[in-house]
C-alpha cells in the first residue's frame, strides 16, 4: 500500500556569500517550476526512484527536497536555473515507481553538476538566490519614503498594470487577489501564461521586477503560437480554453512517466489527428496525437467526446516544448 505525506516546506538560507554551493539532487521537471507552483513527476527510472526515497528519508540530502531544472530539448544540457522543490505528497506503487506532488519553493542557479556512476543520480552544486526582500505596505506608515518606498510604489504599479493586462487576455485563474504582493504575482503569472517553455524558462531566469514587465510585454504583444520545428502559426493566443479553474495551462503526467505541459485551445490552424495516443488525461474523451500539417512533427493531442453531455465535444492540447519561443519586443531589463 502507498502512504502519504504532507511535509513542511524546508527554507535554504540563500547562500549567494558563502564559498560552499549546497549539494542537492537534480530532476529534470519536464516544466519549467515557479516558487508557489505545483508540479505532479512520476519517478519510473531507477536514478530518479533513487533520489526520490532518498529525499523522502533525508540521509545525507536535504529531506523532502529536490532541485527542479529544465533540460533543454534534445541535449543533456540543464538550464542554469532552477527552483527547489518539496515533495507533499507521495504515492509508491507495486511496480516500483513512485509518484509525487510537489511545490516550487526557492529559485537556485545551478554551478556544476554530474550523474552518479552506482546510483544514477544526477547531483549537482546549487546556490539559492537571495529573491528580493518583499516590500510590505505598512513598513512606509512613518511618514518618510526611504529609496525602498519608491521601489514599492513601482512594483505595486507594474503589478496593477500586469493583473489588468491579465484579465482583459487571460482572465483565469483571477489574480486580483495578489496585486498587493508584486513578487507572488509575478511567480504566479508565470506559471499560467500561455507560451511556450523556452520563454517560460526565461521568465525563470530574471527577477521579480523584470518578470512582470516581461509578462506584460508577451501579454500585449503576443498573438501567434507557432511550431517550434518550422515556425508556422498553429492556433493563436484568442483561441486558449479554460478547462477548469487552473487555467488554459496544465502539467501532466503519462504511465511512462513523461511530464507534459499541455495549454488547451478550442480551434487550430493546420493541426490534423493522428492516430490514438493510447493514454488520455480527460476522462471521458478520446486522444489522439496532433501533428502539424506543414512540417509533420507532433505537437500536441487532439480531444474528442461521444458523449454528448460534455463540453466542449472537441479540443486540442498543445505541449508548450513543441512551442516555438515567442519574441519579445525589446525591452530593457
Ligand atoms: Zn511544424
Amino acid at each position: 500500500m502507498g502512504k502519504e505525506e504532507w511535509p513542511m516546506a524546508a527554507t535554504v538560507k540563500p547562500n549567494e556569500d558563502r564559498p560552499m554551493a549546497d549539494s542537492m539532487q537534480i530532476v529534470d521537471g519536464g516544466a519549467v517550476l515557479f516558487p508557489g507552483a505545483t508540479l505532479p513527476l512520476r519517478a519510473t527510472l531507477p536514478g530518479f526512484v533513487t533520489a526520490i526515497e532518498r529525499a523522502l528519508s533525508g540521509v545525507d540530502v536535504p529531506r523532502y527536497t529536490v532541485a527542479v531544472i529544465q533540460a533543454e530539448e534534445g541535449t543533456q544540457t540543464l538550464s542554469d536555473i532552477g527552483t527547489t522543490a518539496v515533495i507533499r505528497k507521495y504515492r509508491r506503487r507495486v511496480d516500483g515507481s513512485v509518484n509525487v506532488v510537489t511545490r516550487g519553493h526557492q529559485r537556485f542557479h545551478l554551478q556544476q553538476y554530474g550523474l552518479g556512476i552506482l546510483d544514477q543520480v544526477t547531483y549537482g552544486q546549487i546556490q539559492i538566490i537571495a529573491e528580493d526582500v518583499p516590500l510590505t505596505a505598512h513598513r512606509i506608515s512613518n511618514g518618510f519614503l526611504p529609496h525602498w518606498a519608491y521601489r514599492l510604489n513601482d512594483s505595486h504599479r507594474l503589478a496593477q498594470r500586469a493583473a489588468n493586462i491579465w484579465n482583459q487576455k487571460i482572465r483565469v485563474p483571477n489574480m486580483d487577489s495578489l496585486v498587493e504582493k508584486p513578487s507572488l504575482l509575478s511567480v504566479h503569472i508565470a506559471g499560467k501564461i500561455p507560451v511556450s517553455t523556452g520563454t517560460r524558462q526565461r521568465l525563470l531566469d530574471v527577477n521579480d521586477m523584470n518578470r512582470l514587465r516581461m509578462a506584460i510585454e508577451l501579454l500585449r504583444n503576443i498573438d501567434h503560437i507557432r511550431c517550434k520545428t518550422c515556425r508556422s502559426t498553429i492556433a493563436r493566443q484568442r483561441d486558449i480554453l479554460v478547462m477548469s479553474n487552473e487555467g488554459c495551462l496544465g502539467a501532466y503526467v503519462d504511465p511512462q512517466g513523461h511530464v507534459f505541459e499541455i495549454m488547451t485551445v478550442h480551434t487550430v490552424n493546420g493541426l490534423f489527428p493522428f492516430e490514438e495516443y493510447g493514454f488520455n488525461w480527460f476522462p471521458g474523451y478520446t486522444c489522439r496525437n496532433a501533428l502539424c500539417g506543414r512540417c509533420g512533427y507532433r505537437v500536441g493531442w487532439h480531444f474528442t467526446t461521444t458523449n454528448e453531455i460534455l463540453r466542449p465535444g472537441t479540443f486540442w492540447g498543445l505541449e508548450t516544448l513543441q512551442m516555438a519561443e515567442e519574441q519579445i519586443p525589446q525591452m530593457e531589463l
